[in-house]
């Protein structure tokens, strides 16, 4: 199961936050840099919170942060945005 998440940041930017289960590892970096987003599920594999409460450069930060460039972002267009 992927998770495919539409996400309204603080500056009201819509953006989707997919994070890619075959290839998180549970490194849990995205979840130290914005854990209001990112939480580990019980198979150590990140998911998003849908809470709308991080700004836009957090969420891209962790997504950088991501050793294996599970998080990929995309505009409310569907244009990728990282990686
Ligand atoms: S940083 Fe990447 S590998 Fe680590 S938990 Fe987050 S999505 Fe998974």
């Amino acid at each position: 199961m992927s998770e495919n998440n539409i996400y309204k940041t603080t500056e009201g930017r819509k953006i989707y936050i997919e994070i890619d289960p075959d290839i998180c590892i549970g490194a849990a970096s995205c979840v130290g840099i914005d854990p209001k987003t990112f939480a580990l599920n019980t198979e150590n594999r990140a998911y998003v919170l849908d809470l709308d409460v991080s700004d836009y450069e957090t969420i891209l930060e962790a997504a950088k942060s991501c050793p294996t460039s599970a998080i990929i972002l995309k505009d409310e267009n569907g244009n990728q945005i990282w990686p």
